[in-house]
């Protein structure tokens, strides 16, 4: 029987079987098997509460980071439509969004299969809650009482990312709501859409919520984009408000509730003043965060250290954990971004080591991040409080300027929230510390800027660079004007 092919639990049943391999992987195996190693990878999706599943690939692919730039995307065009009337163009309408999204999202996953079962050592199998065993083999076993399966390694990896979290205490919450691994995936639309939360998820969804002409509202309990750049997150909700996000601020539900009518009652408590608020509502998602999937695979037993509060893997800098041959890297690592691409390099860096091709560590630093938002904030290295925790607000110097990308002009649009910022050490070099701008294409901008930053970029490396006319990111270089002089930001002319 074909190693290659994938395995599913009802193929195995009445079977004893006993694999061994050089690397067992708990998602993503492709890279390994690449190097040379044999791998076995245990890939499966536990639906949500709400019973959507899908197929290989992870979060990013199925029900993040994909899904949700092509809604953003989606969203993005809706503006562009509206732009292009404004330029001469008379656009016919159309809407089959969530379709189109999904064929690429099942396109991908068939991507991820074919390429794993391409690898003449690898092997993927698809069941639910494997188990480690604590003996000294690292033996898996899956606990399903037909089964005899058991897999050994000499290295376990393990890659489980994370799922969305569910307010359990609130009533109505789990069955009447929704998150994020349901809303790219719904059959219809959601209609009048409550999200709740004000990190990424939430701030993006309702973004491209209110993108594709829904009525959508953000319940924010403290901030927005806690751990950001609190100038940066301002400009962002405040665009979002301007675009038709409504948001309810410094406000916790208390319940939610089924109508006769079929539409769902939400009830809130301001924090501040304590006065309780309805409203009616077709959807209700909940993006308050994601919990660890470390629970089901037995990892107590193995006595791998968890972190008690988060429920993560303890790691060390070369993603091992506190067992010996076993490693955690992704989400679900304690204190790591929770950053797809950053899981992507994390793990194809401890391939090389396991396959004894390299020693070279992930290095954390100067990650370079963006939100998603209707006006996109791209960002890399420290936010101005973090760089002045760290340096004293004298030993900074933060360079910025409002500017209006060309683009915004024939369409009328307002640019109130296109800001970029540079934050520098005051003295010495003037090192560059963080970058942050929102604007069109804040990603596309960020990423290259980010390359800048590992290479130890300065203010007058800055400075002598010559802009490509007319872009967005030619204002990053074209930046003088400090937040000290207290001189007008705004650019003007072209
Ligand atoms: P986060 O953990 O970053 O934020 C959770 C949010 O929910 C906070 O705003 C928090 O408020 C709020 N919250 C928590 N509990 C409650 C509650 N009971 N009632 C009301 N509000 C609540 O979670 P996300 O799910 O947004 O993101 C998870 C991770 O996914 C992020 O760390 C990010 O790295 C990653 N991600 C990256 C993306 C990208 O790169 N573009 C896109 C999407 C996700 P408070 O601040 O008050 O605690």
């Amino acid at each position: 029987e074909s190693l290659f092919r994938p395995v599913r639990a009802s193929r195995l049943r009445s079977r004893s079987r006993h694999f061994s391999c050089d690397t067992l992987r708990l998602c993503s195996g492709v890279l390994s098997a690449q190097l040379g190693q044999k791998v076995a990878v245990l890939d499966y999706v536990e639906p949500s509460a709400k019973g959507t599943k899908w197929g290989l690939g992870g979060t990013c692919v199925n029900v993040g980071c994909i899904p949700k730039k092509l809604m953003h995307q989606a969203a993005l065009l809706g503006t562009a439509v509206k732009d292009a009337k404004k330029y001469g163009w008379q656009m016919p309408e159309t809407a089959t969004m969530a379709e189109a999204v999904q064929n690429h999202v099942r396109s991908l996953n068939w991507g991820h299969r074919v390429q794993l079962q391409d690898k003449d050592r690898s092997v993927l199998f698809d069941v639910s809650s494997p188990f480690l065993n604590t003996n000294k083999s690292y033996c898996l076993t899956f606990p399903c009482p037909f089964l005899q399966t058991v897999l050994t390694a000499k290295n376990i990896v393990i890659a489980t990312g994370g799922r969305p979290k569910y307010p359990t205490e609130i009533p109505g919450a789990v069955e009447h709501g929704i998150t994020s691994d349901d809303i790219f995936w719904l059959e219809k639309s959601p209609g009048k859409t409550l999200v709740v939360g004000a990190s990424y998820v939430a701030l993006e969804c309702a973004g491209f919520l209110t993108g594709i002409g829904l009525d959508a509202t953000l319940m924010v309990r403290s901030v927005a984009l806690r751990g950001f750049d609190r100038q940066m997150a301002g400009l962002v909700t405040d665009y979002m408000e301007a675009y038709g996000t409504r948001f309810v601020w410094r406000s916790v539900p208390k319940r939610v509730d089924r109508l006769p009518s079929g539409t769902l009652q939400v009830t809130w408590s301001d924090t501040e003043t304590g006065r309780e608020h309805r409203d009616t509502y077709d959807s209700v998602l909940w993006a308050v965060g994601r919990a660890p999937e470390t629970k089901t695979l037995g990892l107590d037993k193995l006595a791998v250290q968890l972190n008690q509060e988060t429920g993560k893997i303890v790691v060390g800098p070369d993603e091992s954990t506190s067992v010996p041959n076993v490693y955690a890297f992704g989400d679900i690592g304690e204190g790591r971004p929770e950053l797809t691409p950053t899981a992507i390099k994390a793990g194809k860096l401890l391939a090389h080591r396991l396959a004894g091709q390299s020693t070279v560590l992930m290095n954390y630093d100067n990650v370079a991040t963006t939100v998603f938002t209707p006006l996109e904030y791209g960002c890399v290295g420290l936010s101005e409080e973090e760089a002045e925790r760290r340096c004293g607000k004298d030993g900074i110097e933060v360079f910025h300027a409002f500017y209006k990308p060309l683009e915004f002009t024939v369409a009328e649009r307002d640019a109130s929230q296109c800001y970029v910022k540079v934050i520098c050490e005051r003295g010495g070099d003037q090192k560059i510390l963080g970058l942050h701008l929102t604007g069109p294409n804040a990603g596309e901008v960020i990423q290259g800027f980010s390359l800048s930053l590992q290479c130890g970029a300065t203010y007058p490396h800055l400075l002598q660079t010559v802009g490509i006319h007319p872009t967005c990111a030619e204002e990053v270089v074209k930046i003088h004007i400090t937040k000290r002089s207290g001189l007008d930001p705004t650019v003007t002319g072209c």
